[in-house]
């Protein structure tokens, strides 16, 4: 028996040991407030389907009449064999929505982040970047082959000096941050940031992952929290999250979005996500235009939940919007709550290093628009139950 692959399994086992070995649960239903997980009906407190929109009636319907219009595959990426106008349709819609002058689409969030940090900077070049950032804008940064600078979590001011101390050595700057930052739910000061940025003459990127559909005037995202309309040269976006479908946006300037058709790498060497996928893409856009009445449930749900949990005695964190981190410390107290709460019919994962720093494991509850009161108040009985038995409350 060869023993080259060996490490691999001693690898398993330290993870294993120290409670980060990730078990991933079946799903066997649709997505909703509640899931069939593992054979078992439970509450759903995972999913980033924020306003309920995976499997919305209207969504379905507009996916069907397009699969059966256009058929399931795009047989040939966009650039090559012609796009679809199905996909020039979507990023009209996207970019109004956003009150921004383009966008382009991608077959995810983590493709357009390795797209476009690379069609931006290379060798010469330099990002800032913030210490907490999504690993797709880390990956994308490192193929880019630009020098990466770190800054201090949401720190303006600590980006103020780095771009101080490397401005001489480098041709062109980048700075990039997430919106909402996805674990612990807290906002990048965007409106600094651009001040610090503009001053500088350094272009300006943000994830806006977790905002569209959640901040921002009836969910148009972080750009719009602050009103900081063609400011911010480019904002990344997923359709997987609030949209609730799939695939990736690069939206804003018209010239950047122009030169990302002629060099965004995911654009030009992979197809692009099915007709059906745009088709429930636009459906997702015009119900978010329609009505503001799905975010603005969301809030109230997630406000009133967060209250509870507070009243209940636990560390909430410092989120600004619906993700909800609960603070547990070390990871296998946190994988020990997440499989209590399952056994009471509660789906909330924990999440351990590396997707958070060592020590911050937590579980993070997902509220959104589709739970009723009763599903919240179902799910505070249960964190209470485990909450008193683990000693944590
Ligand atoms: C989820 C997420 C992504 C990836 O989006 P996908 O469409 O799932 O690939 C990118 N950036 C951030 C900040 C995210 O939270």
């Amino acid at each position: 028996m060869s023993k080259r692959l060996d490490w691999i399994q001693e690898e398993i086992n330290l993870l294993k040991e120290s409670g980060l070995y990730n078990r991933i649960r079946t799903i066997s239903s649709a997505q909703g407030p509640w899931l069939v997980v593992d054979g078992r009906r439970v509450l759903n407190f995972c999913s980033n389907n924020y306003l309920g929109l995976a499997n919305h009636p209207e969504m379905v319907q507009r996916a069907k009449t397009y699969l059966e219009q256009y058929g399931v595959g795009p047989a040939a990426v966009r650039s090559i064999a012609g796009t679809l106008d199905l996909h020039l349709e979507l990023e009209k819609r996207v970019a109004a929505f956003k009150g921004v002058e383009a966008a382009i689409t991608f077959q995810s969030g983590y493709c357009a982040n390795l797209a476009t940090i690379p069609a931006l900077v290379g060798k010469e070049d330099v990002i800032f970047s913030d210490e907490l950032n999504h690993a797709s804008i880390i990956d994308g940064s490192r193929l880019s082959g630009a020098t990466i600078v770190r800054f201090a979590h949401a720190d303006a001011l600590d980006l103020a000096r780095v771009i101080e101390e490397n401005k001489p050595k480098y041709r062109r700057m980048l700075c990039i941050t997430d919106g909402v930052f996805s674990m612990d739910g807290d906002l990048a000061p965007l409106d600094k940031i651009y001040e610090v940025t503009s001053a500088n003459d350094v272009m300006l990127m943000v994830d806006d992952a977790h905002g569209e559909g959640v901040v921002g005037r009836g969910g148009r995202g972080i750009v719009d929290h602050y009103h900081l309309h063609g400011k911010v040269d480019i904002e990344i976006g997923t359709f997987s999250k609030a949209f609730g479908v799939v695939g990736g946006v690069a939206a804003g300037n018209a010239l950047l979005v122009e030169w990302l058709r002629q060099r965004a790498r995911a654009f030009l060497f992979s197809s692009a996500v099915t007709a059906a996928d745009v088709a429930a893409t636009i459906a997702a856009v015009d119900l978010l235009e329609r009505s503001t009445e799905l975010v603005d449930r969301l809030w109230e749900n997630a406000r009133y939940f967060k209250a509870e949990m507070k009243g209940l005695g636990f560390d909430t964190g410092l989120s600004q919007t619906p993700i909800t981190p609960i603070m547990l410390g070390e990871a296998p107290l946190a994988q020990q709550f997440s499989r209590e709460l399952f056994e009471e019919g509660v789906f909330a994962m924990a999440i351990g290093f590396p997707t958070v720093p060592r020590g911050k494991a937590r579980i993070r509850v997902m509220v959104s628009a589709a739970h009723t009161r009763d599903d919240l108040d179902q799910g505070l009985e249960k964190f209470a139950k485990v909450g008193k038995k683990l000693g944590v409350v």
